[in-house]
């Protein structure tokens, strides 16, 4: 998908790289659009002058067990910001200096910031979903009814945003009630009077919800949808966080049923442009679209 090479813990001990270098840690990792994402971005900050030229971003396979040991060699060899992807966000949390009061209350990490005490960890997530409703539906989620599917990491990141932005009401859904009721425990303390409730048969969120799901139903091609839009009241919009497939069998019913639609693509670009904005101080706003384009054409590139 990308031509940016996979590098691995053995790669990082004999890293020798003098330019500042930035990096995503997942595994698997190779499927991931940050590299080409950043370093466009990067690359259209030098070529305005705006930013020096040598910054690079690296991907790096890191298994869970290497994860300590991959955080110490990369502060020792200075790289100024790394991005967390599956299965790190949580485990992270536990490795870093000082964690930000999103990340904290999200109990997971996606960005961490090289400080002179260690790392400094924050979460992005939630900021992206917000910038891409914003982006796509022209909407704000404070004051908005949410109906989110899901109740993993991401569901929780989004709930915890949706509830900090003053949402109207926070409708949940998820295949295993045991997990959503887990969740919803979770985040009563910080709902603060904002109505929170399970999407079940006796009850359904009202007409003009903005559908956002946040499972891995769809992730792959042909998946059915993780929930039949045409047994609810007309929502307003719906935004899947899945963005490969780019269409997935949810937003293929959304379009059926004229409702505005947009896949996680645009979430990506803007969570990442907010990390970026972490390192560098470039705006995330100016970041975005740039991201946004790499991020499709890579997407389009034969694997
Ligand atoms: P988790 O594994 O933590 O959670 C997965 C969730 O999906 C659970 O609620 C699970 O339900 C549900 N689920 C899984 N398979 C099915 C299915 N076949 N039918 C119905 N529900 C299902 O994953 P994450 O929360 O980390 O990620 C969820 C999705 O969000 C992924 O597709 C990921 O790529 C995407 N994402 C996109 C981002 C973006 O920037 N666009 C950012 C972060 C995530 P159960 O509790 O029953 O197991």
């Amino acid at each position: 998908m990308s031509p940016d090479p996979v590098y691995t813990l053995a790669d990082l001990e004999s890293w020798s790289r003098p330019a500042p270098s930035l990096a995503v840690l997942g595994h698997p990792i190779d499927h991931s659009l940050s590299p080409p994402m950043h370093n466009a971005a990067l690359a259209a900050e030098a070529s305005s002058g705006r930013h020096p030229a040598d910054w690079r971003y690296f991907r790096f396979d890191i298994p869970p067990s290497d994860l300590p040991r991959a955080l110490t060699q990369l502060q020792a060899r200075r790289f100024r910001g790394v991005n967390l992807t599956v299965p790190h966000k949580v485990m992270a949390f536990d490795l870093v200096k000082e964690i930000d009061f999103q990340a904290r209350i999200c109990g997971a990490v996606n960005t961490l910031l090289l400080t002179p005490v260690g790392w400094h960890g924050y979460n992005t997530d939630g900021y992206g979903l917000a910038a891409a409703v914003g982006e796509n539906f022209g909407r704000e989620l404070a004051g908005a009814t949410i109906l989110l599917l899901g109740a993993g990491g991401a569901a929780r990141g989004a709930a915890v945003e949706c509830l900090s932005r003053r949402c109207a009401s926070l409708w949940i859904a998820n295949r295993t009630r045991e997990h959503l009721d887990r969740l919803l425990v979770f985040l009563r303390p910080m709902a603060g009077g904002i109505p929170m409730r399970a999407l079940d048969d006796s009850a359904a969120p009202p007409e003009g919800a903005i559908v956002v799901n946040a499972t891995s139903a769809g992730l792959r091609p042909g998946e059915p949808s993780p929930i039949d839009l045409s047994l609810l009241p007309q929502p307003a919009a719906v935004m899947d966080m899945i963005y490969n497939p780019a269409r997935t069998a949810l937003l293929a019913q959304a379009e059926r049923l004229g409702v505005p639609a947009a896949n996680g693509m645009s979430m990506l670009a803007h969570q990442g442009a907010k990390s970026l904005e972490i390192w560098t101080g470039i705006p995330a706003e100016r970041s975005a679209p740039v991201m946004l384009a790499a991020g499709r054409a890579a997407l389009e590139q034969p694997t």
